[in-house]
């Protein structure tokens, strides 16, 4: 062993031999460690302990700590690098990155399959992969070494998160030699496509970080949690800073490149033995399929194992496996004719459902909620669905005591499907909405115009605490950190009835509140676990820093434009597209205050009902008052509406999907508005016009169906300008 101590007699006196002995050391670490990586990530067959491992590490970390002018980019010790900068850089791709087409069950696989062999005109034969549910990544190695990693993107151009990918383990920072195959040109510049993703044990270990930072913040406030591995991969990978990327456990899968060629691969099954080979991890449950039949059975054992794996998928790919019938079968604008991606159905899971409960909203509608036994679905246990209103209770004709059939929608929301008749117990007695408000016992009544049950009393501590919560909301006045907790102890006290006497308050008042904070059972013994759940209750005050943050908060929101005060107050109806329409029409709340019905509904989107609710709110004497004293507060009650556009958008709605290059969706939804357009997120026969980026999925051929026009970017961008929609074909 040589001296890694830099400033010691030796090294200063006999630097050069020292030095040279080093180097030399330092290869063997590096190459050591890199086969040690290959072994564990790429075929999973470790031979050394983690322990063992962490120590070569160590000694090369010291080693490069002594002799800093050894290091080498691609050393194993150098994967964490510094902060990004404020943005990522744009960067094109060498080759498309395409998406896929879907098959939405076996019968579309079928037609798939059918389809292909008839434009070949031969069986074929197909490799078979999991589709991960992460985020697609393509890596560009230059003379084997990582030069690049982009995001997808468009498709076209994706955006530079090396910095981000070079913290990933398991994603080789220089390629090995390919054994069994030609890979003379890979050592010029190659690009290697897959997927990042985060494991659910990382996921799950998140999550709970998050929660726990959170309830640190002691006001009450719900955590900012990933909905699922797939967010948390990207977002993860989107950090301006590496260390954080790196403190996320994320992992790959890759499974192709743009130009297999490269490599002397005859097709994908080939192909993913020479990326194992030459460093990648590639998924081991794969297939190779010489029948039909063998593809079915791939897809219908993957749903059955699905929840087995330690990582999320949400389908199956099939690819054809030759280069040459790829090459022959070619690609339409979106996607390879030469693979189709199997989605699985959604996941469908039975509970018992132990009560219906009812909660008070903002606006006195009661809604029901469904609350069942705990049940894992598509990847998180869910125990609570809302039920939206009796009439859907009715229609599914679901009864306390019934065992439900329980799914996610879009894979995220839990929504009960129905309930299975033959378990029914016989003495399940169909659900009622209650006479009495649950929260204030004054009378419901039934809305004459809508589906909707209602309790009407104007001092329904339910719905103070609900109108209070939605006007410092992420939409409305923005008051990060007035958490539910907080508010509820600010009523208590007696120091808030409405929203205006949030301005009212001083720090010392905010200190002195009681709040609490949540230890997660997680980090606590079994027993404690046992006895309190999910987390344990530990009173504080709020304290001076928390209180005066607050407090800053709170007269930061005075700043807020009209058209958010409008839908903060919470009136019937006025959801935060109306609030703007309504602010845009008339400038200040003493207009809107005058309008009359007519005036209200020649605002195109205004309708009669909405009409009736505002001139309804302003007829009601604690309304006008709680105006005054938010005049009095200072805060935002007009807006100058002097350089509006005209509104010759108005009257149609758009819907955005895909990605467009040169807006993000809200610049371009925002651009629309000024015109009077409406933006919605899905697609009906109501929809005017469907504005189709690159990728663009479900969307687009939804709108086809309906026969609702498509506009591409381009005309897009012409409607920007002018506000008129260009004659389309
Ligand atoms: P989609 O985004 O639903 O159109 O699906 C296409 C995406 O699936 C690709 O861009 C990849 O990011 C992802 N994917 C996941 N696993 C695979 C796989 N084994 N082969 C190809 N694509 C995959």
């Amino acid at each position: 062993m040589f001296n890694t101590d830099a400033d010691s007699e030796t090294s200063t006196t006999n630097g050069s031999g020292d030095c040279a002995a080093a180097a030399q050391r330092a290869q063997i670490l590096r190459d050591e460690i890199d086969r040690h990586s290959y072994l564990y990530y790429a075929l999973d067959e470790p031979v050394i302990s983690d322990a063992a491992f962490d120590s070569l590490m160590q000694e090369l970390r010291d080693l490069e700590r002594a002799f800093p002018n050894l290091i080498v980019p691609e050393s194993p010790t150098q994967r964490v690098g510094g902060y990004i900068g404020a943005t990522f850089e744009s960067v094109e791709h060498a080759e498309k990155m395409y998406s896929l087409d879907n098959a939405m069950d076996l019968a579309e696989l079928d037609a798939w399959l059918k389809r292909t062999r008839q434009t070949i005109g031969q069986p074929l034969t197909y490799t078979c992969e999991l589709k991960i549910d992460g985020t697609s990544i393509a890596l560009t190695y230059e003379d084997g070494l990582l030069a690049r990693a982009a995001t997808r993107g468009s498709g076209i151009t994706g955006e530079d998160v090396t910095a981000n990918v070079r913290t990933i383990r398991d994603v080789p920072l220089r390629l090995r030699q390919s054994v069994s195959h030609d890979d003379a040109t890979y050592r010029e510049r190659i690009e290697i496509r897959g997927e990042v993703y985060m494991p659910k044990s990382s996921f799950d270990r998140l999550n709970a970080q998050i929660e726990m930072e959170s309830a640190k913040k002691a006001d009450g406030s719900q955590p900012r949690l990933f909905a699922n591995p797939r967010n948390a991969a990207s977002g993860s990978l989107r950090q301006k800073d590496p260390r954080i990327t790196a403190s996320r456990d994320l992992a790959t899968f890759m499974y192709a490149l743009a130009n297999p060629s490269d490599t002397g691969t005859a097709g994908q099954w080939q192909l993913l033995e020479w990326l194992r080979q030459v460093g990648f991890h590639v998924n081991p449950n794969i297939a190779y399929c010489s029948t039909e039949q063998e593809v079915r059975t791939f897809c219908e054992q993957a749903i059955s194992t699905r929840n087995d794996l330690p990582y999320d998928i949400d389908g199956v790919v099939v690819k054809v496996d030759s280069f040459a019938l790829q090459r022959q079968l070619g690609y339409t604008a979106k996607a390879p004719r030469w693979a189709i991606a199997y989605k699985f159905p959604p996941e469908e899971k039975t509970s018992v459902l132990r009560s219906i409960v009812v909660q008070v909203g903002r606006t006195g509608v009661l809604t029901p909620v469904a609350e069942f036994d705990p049940v894992l679905v598509a990847g998180s246990t869910v125990a609570r669905a809302t039920l939206h209103n009796l009439d859907e209770v009715r229609r599914k004709d679901v009864r306390v005591g019934d065992t439900v059939v329980v799914r996610k929608a879009g894979d995220v929301i839990p929504e009960i499907v129905g309930h299975i008749e033959a378990l029914r117990p016989l003495d399940a007695d169909e659900w009622q909405m209650p006479k009495k408000c649950p929260s204030c016992g004054s009378v419901v009544f039934k809305d004459f115009d809508s589906v909707a049950y209602r309790c009407v009393s104007a001092e329904c501590p339910a719905q103070r605490l609900e109108r209070l919560e939605h006007w410092v909301s992420r939409s409305a006045m923005d008051i990060d950190g007035l958490g539910p907790r907080i508010i509820e102890n600010l009523v208590e006290a007696g120091l808030v009835r409405d929203v205006a006497d949030f301005y009212a308050l001083t720090i010392e008042q905010l200190s002195s509140l009681e709040t609490g904070q949540l230890k997660y059972a997680r980090q606590m013994g079994p027993q404690r676990r046992e006895e309190i759940g999910d987390y344990e209750q530990v009173p504080e005050l709020v304290g001076d820093l928390v209180a005066s943050k607050l407090y800053d908060q709170i007269q930061v929101s005075k700043r807020q434009p009209y058209s958010r005060v409008l839908f903060g107050l919470g009136i019937r109806n006025v959801g935060k597209t109306v609030a703007e329409l309504i602010a845009n029409n008339f400038s200040s709340i003493d207009d809107l205050r005058q309008a009359s019905e007519e005036q209200l509904t020649s605002v195109e989107g205004v309708g009669p009902v909405i009409a009736r609710t505002i001139i309804e709110f302003f007829q009601t004497s604690d309304n006008i008052e709680l105006i005054e004293e938010l005049r009095q507060a200072g805060l935002q009650l007009e807006q100058d509406n002097s350089g509006r556009k005209p509104q010759t958008l108005a009257g149609l709605t758009f819907v955005l999907t895909g990605t467009l290059e040169k807006y993000s969706r809200d610049q371009a939804e925002a651009l629309l508005k000024q015109y009077g357009a409406r933006a919605s997120g899905s697609v009906s026969a109501k929809t005017s016009y469907v504005v189709a980026g690159d990728n663009a999925g479900s969307k687009l051929t939804k709108a086809r169906e309906l026969g609702v026009p498509t506009l591409d970017e381009v005309q897009l961008d012409a409607i920007i300008a002018s506000g008129e929609v260009p004659q389309i074909s």
